[in-house]
């Protein structure tokens, strides 16, 4: 771990870097993300190998993380440029915006998808003209190092990115230098809720991308043998380690005889494999700390009468059969955010309870819902209180559009082009030459 003194040698070498950075030109950078995307492709499966060694992740699911972060920086290198100065029509006779990126930004990030989320937040504001300095999570030092060792081979210069091997009883002391402008983080709502206080203390911008607990909504319409395949994907992939995926499925009481047996069998196809083994669709959780969790969380809606649909089975330390239940409102499970290989089923008697059961959730991040009718799909899309929702699909996040969350699953944007003004003030400049 580093010391106080390290931390801060590091942050004055961010500084020093983001005074010669921020001069570069738009283009100019955007040619140094052309690289680090060429030189991710070179290495795919060894990053990949980091992933599943750190966390457990399936290596075909680490390799497929690899392969959307070099999408990501391509779409970010090839973009326009979004902070070119602005000419607006006013009284006087200048007027332009300005576009000038904070400084150092922290980034706060989790072990679930390493490379991606600590990448999804530094492409786009190291892009801007700001410097980063990474806390990773604890588990994940090793992608840390690796994502600092790719920025220098790539040529960016020293100090633009740099990881800072610290626990997360650092990050108070981190933003309090009055030379860290910003922070964003991406974990659990205490995290978020802990750094937006300090943050929010010293009159600085956070961003928070916290948990989930989304919506599966299948309707009466709905193709059952699709939605039965992908929901069990959505629930599973990652080990249900994913802020974003299907952690509720709402079923209209008209379909759940025809889809529940289908979804059941998909469920029952995830057994726990290898992680290295590239034909493993589930492996172990992240942490016997996380999986001693889930079996609490399991106890407390199986006490609350949560009836069983699938068992929960740990297999050991980190290792679980599948387990699938289904709860009513007044459950307290419903207020958790389920971070594991555990799905829950709700049956709503019609349309508008399938909404509401929805949104009976104090998260927002991306939920799903699934019927052939496009007037109703629309509907639930304008009514669902998330960031996103997808129709007949599973929700992703994608380097296109903007993503973030609702209610307290967290404020701020990521991805898309909205993300590379996130860290940037707009500065209005005006008056008479
Ligand atoms: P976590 O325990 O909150 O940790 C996330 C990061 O925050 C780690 O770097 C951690 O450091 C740090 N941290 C924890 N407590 C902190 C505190 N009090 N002050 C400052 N930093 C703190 O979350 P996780 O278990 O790694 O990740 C799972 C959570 O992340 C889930 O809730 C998931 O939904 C959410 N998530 C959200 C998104 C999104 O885009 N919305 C994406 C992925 C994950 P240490 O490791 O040193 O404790």
């Amino acid at each position: 771990m580093l010391s106080v003194n390290q931390i801060e040698t590091k942050i004055n070498k961010a500084n020093l870097s983001f005074i010669e950075w921020k001069k570069n030109p738009f283009t100019q950078r955007q040619k140094l993300f052309s690289k680090l995307a060429s030189l991710m492709e070179s290495k795919t499966e060894k990053l990949a190998s980091i992933i599943t060694t750190e966390m457990n992740k399936p290596i075909s699911q680490s390799i497929a993380e690899i392969e959307k972060c070099i999408l990501m920086i391509k779409y970010y290198a090839e973009g326009e440029d979004v902070l070119k100065v602005e000419k607006v029509s006013t009284s006087f006779g200048v007027s332009e915006i300005h576009h000038s990126p904070m400084g150092i930004i922290l980034g706060v990030m989790p072990w679930n998808y390493p490379f991606w989320q600590a990448l999804r937040f530094a492409v786009p504001t190291i892009l801007a003209g700001n410097t980063v300095v990474l806390k990773h999570a604890s588990i994940c030092f090793g992608t840390g190092n690796a994502i600092e060792k790719l920025f220098e081979e790539s040529g960016f210069p020293k100090g633009v990115f740099q990881n800072l091997e610290v626990g997360h009883a650092a990050v108070e002391g981190i933003l309090e230098n009055p030379l860290v402008k910003g922070v964003s983080l991406t974990g659990s709502e205490p995290a978020g809720a802990s750094v937006a206080s300090i943050a929010g203390k010293n009159i600085k911008k956070s961003v928070l991308e916290l948990g989930g607990s989304d919506a599966f909504i299948v309707l009466e319409d709905a193709d059952f043998d699709k939605a039965a395949h992908v929901g069990a994907l959505a629930r599973l992939q990652n080990c249900g380690q994913t802020c974003i995926a299907a952690k509720r499925f709402i079923i209209h009481h008209k379909a759940e005889s025809s889809f529940l047996p289908k979804f059941i069998e998909e469920y029952k196809q995830y057994t726990s494999g290898n992680a290295m083994h590239k034909d493993t669709k589930l492996s172990g959780m992240a942490r016997k700390d996380l999986a001693d969790d889930l079996v609490k969380q399991y106890q407390l809606a199986l006490d609350y009468g949560a009836e069983v649909l699938l068992p929960l089975e740990r297999i050991d330390d980190i290792r679980f059969v599948p387990g699938l239940i289904k709860v009513s409102i007044g459950n307290p499970i419903l207020d958790e955010e389920l971070f594991g290989p555990l799905g829950m089923v709700m049956i709503g008697k019609n349309d508008k309870e399938c909404l509401s059961l929805a949104n009976a959730t104090r998260y927002g991040l991306g939920n799903s819902v699934w019927t052939r009718d496009r007037e109703k799909a629309f509907y639930f899309a304008e009514n669902l209180e998330s960031g996103a929702v997808a129709i007949n699909e599973m929700t992703k996040s994608m380097p296109e559009l903007p993503f973030g969350g609702a209610k307290h699953s967290g404020y701020g944007t990521e991805l898309s082009m909205f993300a590379v003004k996130e860290f940037t003030i707009p500065k209005s400049i005006v008056g008479t030459l």
